[in-house]
């Protein structure tokens, strides 16, 4: 029997109305909702989307669009949950209106995005080609140089903003199956490395600077090549059928490899990752396996914090400061862990940003289907940031780092936007800035 949850990701059961009879209307989880601090609209509120759904629930309103709409309107961010005094979960409920409304009206895009791109990593490889070719042939630096940007809308603009540099091969072809401790003596540990999509495709400086901070602190590290997609998208979708597909296809290759523990480098995969074993739990072929599989999962953060780390002997120059992804800070309670890290690292001075644990305006596809608050969200982001004159700003989620990219360039600051452990691996690198 799996322990409940308090990730709103975990607690994807079918709706139940009784459990949301209990909202006293206090208004508690009103401004600390994102949404609602931007529109001030009730229907934009943890209040106002329980209210919505116990409607439909009771049958006295229908799955309509629009009702629809405003439960995609929240970023999941699970600030509501953590606030509401008699235990209310506003997020969960908008993710399991989200599937009602998935089984209900089907979209068949999601069943190619779902079950055949994001389940083929080949695939997705070769549908980022044309992204690459725009980059590395040179037409990106063209249309910079030449501001033919400036003439895309204000979305598909930013939207190019926040791709970092697309490389030539992807991570996958980049990290050995097998790197070996760097150290003297026996491995620590056999650590398995889950290389999530946007690492693979987008950001392989992090996910090579996570193998040799691991390899350097005495572990051997095992990176498979097929892992699945983690899932989060689809449950974002509301399609559990295809997140209980990448569970079992991913539980089962990791078994394979005879691993101490799981690591990931993006707060999404490991939120997620992390509740397989409630995924599967009613399964009884699987359940046990998830379980276990689940157990070993951990942060990159989370683990390097839990061992003997090797004092770097470089420096990083600079003052930097952490934004907390809501995967990593509310679904996983991880938050104190990448701050130890930071610190470790002579000449980098840490300062903390006000409202460090408040949502980029992320939320993995906001940007493109929610734009204005999305960035309202992060215009709040970006004056926390600025205040601190931070000249690195670290987070451990490729989401609110591509987010954050756009916030640098929109607000006119030249921070840099790293993953903590990318620091880590230039101290030992002896980078300098
Ligand atoms: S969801 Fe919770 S915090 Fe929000 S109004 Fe209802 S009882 Fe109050
Ligand atoms: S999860 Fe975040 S955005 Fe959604 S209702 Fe709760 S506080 Fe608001």
């Amino acid at each position: 029997m799996t322990e409940p949850s308090h990730n709103p990701f975990a607690n994807l059961e079918v709706p139940v109305e009784e459990d949301y009879l209990h909202c006293i209307r206090c208004g508690t989880c009103l401004y600390n909702c994102p949404t609602y601090r931007e529109s001030v609209r009730e229907t934009d509120s943890p209040r106002g989307r329980i209210f919505l759904a116990r409607k439909v629930l009771e049958g006295e309103a229908k799955l309509t669009p629009n009702l629809i709409e405003q439960m995609y309107r929240c970023l999941a961010c699970g600030a509501c949950n953590e606030i509401c005094p008699v235990g209310n979960r506003p997020a969960d409920m908008a993710l399991q209106l989200r599937w009602l409304a998935q089984q209900v009206e089907p979209a068949g895009w999601k069943q190619v995005v779902f079950h055949q791109l994001l389940a083929k990593p080949g695939l997705m490889e070769l549908g980022t080609l044309p992204l690459r070719l725009y980059q590395l042939l040179g037409f990106r630096t063209v249309a910079n140089a030449l501001r033919l940007t400036s003439l895309l809308p204000r979305q598909l603009r930013d939207m190019e903003r926040q791709l970092p540099k697309v490389p030539a091969r992807p991570a996958r072809s980049r990290v050995p199956s097998i790197t070996q401790a760097t150290g003297q003596g026996a491995p620590k540990s056999r650590v398995g490395y889950f290389l999530g999509c946007a690492q693979n495709l987008l950001f392989y400086p992090g996910a090579t600077a996570v193998v040799r901070v691991l390899a350097r602190n005495q572990n051997q590290v095992v990176t498979p090549e097929s892992a699945q997609c983690c899932g989060m998208p689809a449950i974002g979708y509301g399609d559990w059928d295809a997140l209980r597909a990448f569970a079992r296809h991913n539980v089962q290759l990791f078994e394979k490899l005879d691993v101490d523990v799981i690591v990931t480098d993006c707060a999404t995969c490991g939120s997620t990752l992390k509740e397989y074993k409630h995924y599967l739990a009613s399964d009884p072929q699987w359940a046990e396996r998830a379980n276990a599989f689940s157990s070993k999962v951990q942060d990159i953060s989370e683990y390097l914090a839990s061992c003997d780390l090797v004092k770097p002997e470089g420096r990083v120059e600079g003052r930097v400061t952490y934004h907390d992804p809501c995967h990593l800070v509310r679904a996983q309670r991880v938050s104190a862990q990448p701050r130890k890290l930071l610190q470790l690292i002579d000449g980098l001075e840490f300062v903390e940003m006000n409202e460090a644990n408040w949502c980029c305006g992320s939320a993995g596809s906001q940007i493109i289907t929610h734009y204005e608050t999305s960035m309202a969200v992060l215009d709040k982001k970006m004056a926390n940031v600025a205040a601190t004159e931070a000249d690195y700003i670290a987070s451990g989620c490729p989401g609110c780092q591509m987010q954050l990219t756009v916030g640098v360039k929109r607000s006119g600051l030249r921070a840099k936007v790293v993953h903590p452990v990318q620091l880590l691996d230039w101290a030992y690198e002896q980078h300098q800035r």
